[in-house]
């Protein structure tokens, strides 16, 4: 692994207004700033909707941020021009415009042009029967990424790259004449593991990549990441709500909960030495294949729902389910802080 940053992420927000609700609607990332160094798997985890997804998207720019600064490679693919948005208040409720109306973003941005930076940056999606065309073959899904970003020069080059991808994911290459429905799961997501190396990227968000498949084929597709990584030298961005699979495959994990990020770690360190609750509460959920040592260990359950996005809870978004939480968490946001050499979390008992 190099030691070079590839990609740096500042207070990223992304919010979602919400039609006929004041204030800034869904708030899905809440200031997150991590950075993935080239090379290595940055695992992100948390429960489902805690916006790790709504992360990833933003930082490839599928979503547009609504405040924030992202840096790949060196350059500014994003940036609101420090233009702040107002903290939630006091009670947890998001401040609408000084009109009463969700905030209108005038800030000044840095776009250049996404292409180059699309052929670098590539993604993985979750569910892989969703994210192939029913109406395209196999070869016409992979080609069409070829096509775009004019990586080949003739017909005949455009079929041997295709060909060549197929193999490089463990398939037949007379599959390119064949439709999505005809593969089970596993080979369709072989197919858009395929389809994002066509264009031969550095870096790659994996969006839950094995979550919508059979646990036998689970090992298989993250296996094949593996080799690929090593192969190619690729940087993953790998989301997970499973945290075994997680620390199994990256060299750092962040935890996120409710859109912010609250904790981040080598992910031997964060699984030896976890600091923040939250984390402590995941790693108490997976499962322990010795029955009795899974009897000796005592797990951590959370009272109570996730609150809404739209309307978090002020101070450290934990707070409502928090078993240590003390008056201050509910009135300060804690500050996401160095405790040991490069690692990282939020939380006030840790001061
Ligand atoms: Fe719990 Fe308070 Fe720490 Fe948040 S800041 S995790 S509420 S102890």
């Amino acid at each position: 692994m190099d030691e070079r940053v590839l990609l740096q992420v500042q207070n990223l927000r992304k919010y979602f207004p919400v039609k006929g609700v004041k204030g800034p609607g869904v708030q899905a990332v809440q200031d997150v700033s991590l950075e993935i160094k080239k090379g290595e798997t940055l695992g992100l985890v948390g429960e489902s909707g805690c916006g790790k997804t709504t992360l990833g998207r933003t930082i490839l720019r599928l979503y547009e941020p609504t405040a924030g600064r992202i840096i790949y490679d060196g350059k500014t693919i994003y940036d609101s021009g420090g233009f702040e948005l107002p903290a939630p208040d006091k009670d947890g409720k998001s401040l609408p415009g000084q009109d009463g109306k969700p905030q209108v973003h005038k800030s000044k941005k840095t776009a250049p042009d996404m292409l180059p930076f699309r052929r670098k940056m590539q993604i993985i999606f979750q569910d892989p029967s969703a994210s192939l065309d029913p109406r395209m073959t196999v070869g016409e899904i992979i080609g069409e990424a070829v096509d775009i970003h004019k990586l080949a020069s003739s017909k005949t080059e455009r079929t041997e790259i295709i060909k060549s991808l197929l193999s490089s994911v463990g398939l037949n290459t007379e599959h390119a004449n064949r439709f999505p429905h005809e593969f089970s799961g596993g080979q369709q997501q072989r197919v858009g593991v395929a389809r994002a190396l066509a264009v031969k990227p550095e870096f790659i968000v994996c969006d839950e990549p094995i979550s919508a498949l059979d646990v036998s084929i689970q090992s298989q597709i993250v296996n094949m990441l593996e080799d690929m990584q090593n192969a190619l030298g690729l940087t993953y961005l790998f989301i997970a709500h499973d945290l075994s699979v997680v620390r199994h495959i990256s060299n750092r994990i962040g935890v996120m909960y409710l859109g912010s990020l609250v904790e981040l770690a080598e992910s031997y360190e964060l699984n030896k030495h976890p600091l923040h609750p939250y984390t402590k509460t995941l790693l108490s959920a997976i499962p322990v294949p010795d029955p009795e040592k899974s009897r000796a260990r005592s797990r951590i359950v959370l009272e109570g729902d996730i609150p809404s996005p739209m309307n978090p809870p002020a101070g450290c978004r934990f707070h409502t389910r928090c078993p240590y939480a003390k008056p201050i968490c509910s009135e300060q946001t804690p500050e996401f802080k160095e405790y040991n050499k490069g690692h990282r979390a939020a939380c006030h008992i840790l001061n």
